[in-house]
């Protein structure tokens, strides 16, 4: 036997071996030849956890609040966990005529777990149930990102698309007659654009198909607190609210 063939019939028995301490005796003849790099995996080591951006975030055709829930998870498909104390998810019915849709937790939404819970909340269930005249448990309440942003800042794009699907899978769990959109980060992510939100309030858009009325962020009309704010916010919940009871 030349050098040649028994360097070569060595490196066969060492892989044989090799293969068999993985637990591998034998391969179908049709057998895929595997990729170079691939390591063999063995049934006594995991397969690795893929990083959370590519785990799933697709849902039934009309899933419900329950399944987008449970899809989200513990999750941690962006730094915005890092600071949170709990995941703030949402909050109403989940057969709402009208969602509404802010920017992020605050501070008491991230302490409580419950959306617009602190100051601005308290003027948003005002206005649902003093001035359209139905109980804050009749709407559902979300934000475009379910985690706190730390400092309150306005959340990252990135954290916006990959939180992005949630609030999708919401809206299409719900199946509400009309968005209202609160601030310019919600408007601009429903619109699929950057917009000013003191230029297009007031006015009808759509999110695939459904009617989204733009207004401003509760937060805003409590640090511009004047009459004339007020009323522009009242006159686009009155709207939502006949839109939304239109037959
Ligand atoms: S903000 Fe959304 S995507 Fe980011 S960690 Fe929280 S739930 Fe996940």
């Amino acid at each position: 036997m030349s050098n040649a063939l028994r360097e070569l019939v060595a490196s066969a028995r060492a892989l044989v071996e090799e293969l068999a301490e993985e637990g591998i005796e034998a391969f179908p003849r049709t057998a895929a030849i595997p990729a170079p790099a691939a390591a063999p995996r063995t049934e006594s080591r995991p397969a690795p956890t893929p990083p959370e951006t590519a785990r799933a975030t697709t849902f039934s055709e009309r899933p419900s609040l329950d399944e987008v829930r449970s899809v989200l998870g513990d999750c941690t498909r962006c730094r915005l966990s890092e600071g949170r104390t709990q995941i703030v998810f949402g909050d109403g019915n989940p057969h709402a005529a009208i969602v509404f849709v802010g920017e992020g937790p605050g501070e008491q939404e991230d302490l409580r777990g419950i959306p617009f819970c602190g100051r601005a909340g308290e003027l948003l269930t005002s206005m649902i149930e003093k001035g359209m005249g139905i109980p804050r448990s009749e709407v559902y309440i979300c934000n475009v990102v379910k985690c706190r942003p730390p400092g309150n800042r306005t959340p990252l794009p990135d954290e916006v698309t990959a939180c992005r699907p949630f609030l999708d899978g919401q809206i299409q769990a719900i199946g509400p007659r009309v968005i209202v959109a609160l601030g310019k980060p919600a408007a601009s992510l429903l619109l699929g654009r950057d917009v000013a939100i003191t230029k297009i309030r007031g006015t009808w858009h759509a999110y695939h198909g459904i009617p989204v009325m733009p207004t401003f962020h509760p937060a805003y009309v409590l640090r511009q607190y004047t009459p004339e704010n007020r009323r522009l916010v009242w006159e686009d919940l009155k709207a939502a609210l006949a839109k939304a009871r239109e037959r």
